[in-house]
């Protein structure tokens, strides 16, 4: 009977195994089974290369709960050890450094047990004892039986098995009795075994009897040996991908269609991306895609090593080129996790384009539902971006689909301003802007449909990608000054009668907490309606932007700018001009007369200030001057105030004022409680 000490550098590494490794403490069991399958691989390539004569016998894996004994064994028919590689592979584990290591990665056991390669000995997470029962395959070799209670001493001496393999018997700590329900290990061999090479089993298949479940005699197998993403694409079927697809994410519609990853050079991964519907709930979605390694599921965050956008998809990585047992930090800045990144990048934009080419009718029925990824990954990934110029979609508001390209066929004659520039005209919600929509389709303009979660920041990006092209919301200004091209009319109202009817209609617009008003106007033709509200663009844009990000709530605060445009072509509007003229101009003119005086005689004061370095005589001067400028500062603010109390007096004695304004906040869907009622009882007493 041999005696040791196993070659821990560290006092004693169990302790911390145990204290520090609690968050994952499930994955003992992954790394027991991918051990029992990797010697089981082993056997048959031995076989293969004619090292190995003997018969192979049924190569399965097995996992043993034995509640009364309180043990938990997993068996295989593999290479086996005999004491030499026990002491090699299992006695000897170098811990330098461990330390300082375990207070970094303490809360990751994969980053430990990798960094150690100490996969078997994470056994001891849920262990106070553990066996090893082991005949190796070489011949005349003996069987041994090693045994750890936890501390650092072993003990390794003749075994008794009798076949060629190796149990590993686990006496389950107290505190992790869980690990000894049968329930707890297929669910978790579900999650981390169910595509292993080996079938695993473990347990029996139940049948319904007597109205209740019960075992059979058939053993239940965990995995399916073969999964689809190592078979090769030309072999697959459409239903394959689907049942596989059904497989991995029960109770879901079918994805909108597939890619098949396949690279052996200059790194090896293989997989199956799946295209899901969308629509605009993406965060639900995330973190589905899952990673293995060499068939071993290792995580389903795959943050770092898929880019970010692509974390909307779902499906199968598995490749052994990416370093799992690492920081998420280290994985970013890994180069093969870059070149892996950009590889996906690169495929699933051709495979995009590849889909848009063979079927525009097909691809145009999908795109409301991959939409939000596209943009997604054209906002976060320049070099999807430019691939994505090619087959990425906009859709008016006829539901016509077009490219870039295409559209701005549709729309160059009509929509250059008078820069030159291009002017995409966008509604972001097409019951609220109706009207405007309406107003530009008269015009034969073409509307947009941007109404997507993400299009509030796809509308800036669409402006930097596209050459000379502006993109302007449909409901930002009149349908004139959306997009300028030099002919506006001229006002038919004089000066004056301008400055009468701002405060006319200043005065009558609501106080609102988050809206806030200018008036304007402009000649909009008899036909068009003779007030509307337009929203700042910038503004909007900022806004919706803020609000998904964090930390710019600041922006969602402000007001929303809205402009009060006054159509002065309108008969109703060239009606209160002509009134309010009347009634006001014999009061109004010579205080606007004075305003402007005084407004001249300040320009001249101030032109006529000496300036530079000035002696006593010219300071007293500028003192002189500055005094005259402020009594006509002070002329013109109360002048102004009592020409605005005149103008204002007169208008809240004009009801078609009041009406016309609310007509435009109706419109703009600002009208509402109380506001709203008068609206609809002043109506009533109009007619
Ligand atoms: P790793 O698997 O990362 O090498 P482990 O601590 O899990 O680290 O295992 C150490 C070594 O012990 C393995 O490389 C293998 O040689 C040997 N080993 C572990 N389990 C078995 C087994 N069931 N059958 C044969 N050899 C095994």
């Amino acid at each position: 009977m041999q005696k040791g000490t196993i070659g821990v550098t560290t006092e004693n590494i169990f302790p911390v195994i145990k204290k520090f490794l609690y968050s994952d403490h499930e994955i003992f069991l992954r790394e027991l089974v991918s051990n029992a399958v990797d010697a089981t691989q082993k056997i048959r390539t031995l076989a293969g290369f004619g090292e190995f004569k003997g018969e192979l016998g049924t190569l399965d894996v097995r996992v043993t709960v034995d509640k009364e004994a309180g043990t938990l064994t997993v068996s295989d028919h593999g290479i086996g050890m005999d004491a030499d590689d026990l002491n090699k592979y299992i006695n000897q584990i170098a811990f330098s450094g461990a330390e300082e290591f375990l207070a970094k990665y303490k809360d990751s056991a994969n980053s430990i047990i990798g960094h150690f390669g100490l996969g078997f000995y994470s056994a001891f997470m849920v262990a106070k004892k553990v066996v090893i029962n082991s005949l190796s395959y070489k011949e005349g070799a003996e069987a041994v039986r090693w045994v750890c209670d936890g501390s650092p001493e072993y003990t390794m001496g003749k075994g008794d098995r009798a076949e060629r393999g190796t149990d590993i018997i686990l006496y389950i700590d107290d505190d992790s009795k869980q690990f000894l329900e049968q329930a707890r290990i297929d669910t978790l061999l579900k999650k981390y075994c169910r595509f292993l090479p080996v079938p695993v089993i473990s347990g029996k298949e139940q049948e319904w009897k007597d109205g209740k479940m019960v075992d059979t005699d058939k053993d239940k197998v965990i995995n399916a040996t073969a999964p689809l993403w190592l078979k090769k694409p030309s072999e697959l079927t459409d239903d394959d991908y689907l049942k596989f697809y059904h497989e991995l994410y029960p109770g879901q519609d079918g994805p909108l269609f597939w890619i098949h990853l396949n690279v052996d050079y200059p790194f090896t991964l293989t997989g199956v991306l799946f295209f899901p519907k969308l629509k605009d709930n993406f965060e639900v979605t995330k973190n589905r895609i899952q990673l293995y390694c060499n068939q071993v599921f290792v995580t389903d965050s795959v943050e770092g090593v898929v880019p970010e956008f692509m974390m909307l998809l779902q499906g199968v990585i598995d490749s052994p080129d990416i370093p799992l047992n690492v920081s998420r930090s280290y994985l970013q800045s890994d180069t093969a996790v870059k070149k892996i990144s950009g590889y996906i990048t690169k495929k699933v934009s051709s495979r995009l384009n590849e889909l848009f080419t063979a079927d525009r009718a097909a691809f145009e029925k999908k795109w409301d539902d991959i939409k939000i990824f596209i943009e997604y990954g054209m906002l976060t990934d320049e070099k999807f971006c430019d691939a994505a110029m090619k087959f990425m979609l906009l859709r008016d508001t006829e539901a016509r689909y077009f490219t870039p390209e295409e559209y701005r066929k549709l729309v160059e004659a009509s929509q250059t301003d008078r820069n030159g520039d291009v002017v995409y005209l966008y509604t972001t919600d097409p019951e609220a802007q109706h009207n405007y929509i309406q107003g530009a389709v008269s015009r034969g303009y073409d509307v947009l449909l941007l109404d997507g979660r993400l299009d509030s920041h796809f509308v800036g990006l669409l402006e930097q990608k596209l050459e000379k092209t502006r993109l302007v919301r449909v409901d930002s200004g009149s349908v004139d000054s959306l997009i300028d091209k030099g002919d506006k009319k001229q006002l038919g109202i004089s000066p004056l009668q301008v400055n009468e009817l701002s405060t006319v209609f200043r005065s009558q617009l609501p106080q609102m907490k988050q809206a806030q008003f200018m008036v304007e106007f402009e000649a909009m033709g008899e036909g068009a309606l003779p007030v509307m509200l337009t929203k700042n663009e910038y503004m909007t844009r900022m806004k919706a932007m803020a609000a998904m990000q964090p930390g710019m709530d600041f922006y969602a605060e402000l007001p929303d700018n809205y402009n009060l445009v006054v159509n002065t072509d309108h008969p109703v509007v060239e009606r209160i001009a002509r009134e309010a003229s009347e009634a006001l101009d014999a009061e109004v003119k010579p205080l606007s007369d004075s305003i402007e005086a005084c407004n001249a005689r300040i320009e001249q004061l101030r032109k006529d200030a000496p300036e530079g370095k000035l002696d006593a005589e010219g300071e007293k001067q500028v003192a002189e001057l500055e005094k005259q400028v402020a009594e006509l500062e002070k002329q013109v603010a109360d002048e102004r105030s009592r020409m605005e109390k005149l103008e204002a007096d007169y208008a809240a004695g004009k009801p078609v004022v009041k009406q016309l304004i609310d007509l435009a906040l109706l419109q703009a869907g600002l009208l509402k409680g109380e506001a709203l009622s008068s609206f609809v009882s002043r109506s009533v007493e109009m007619l």
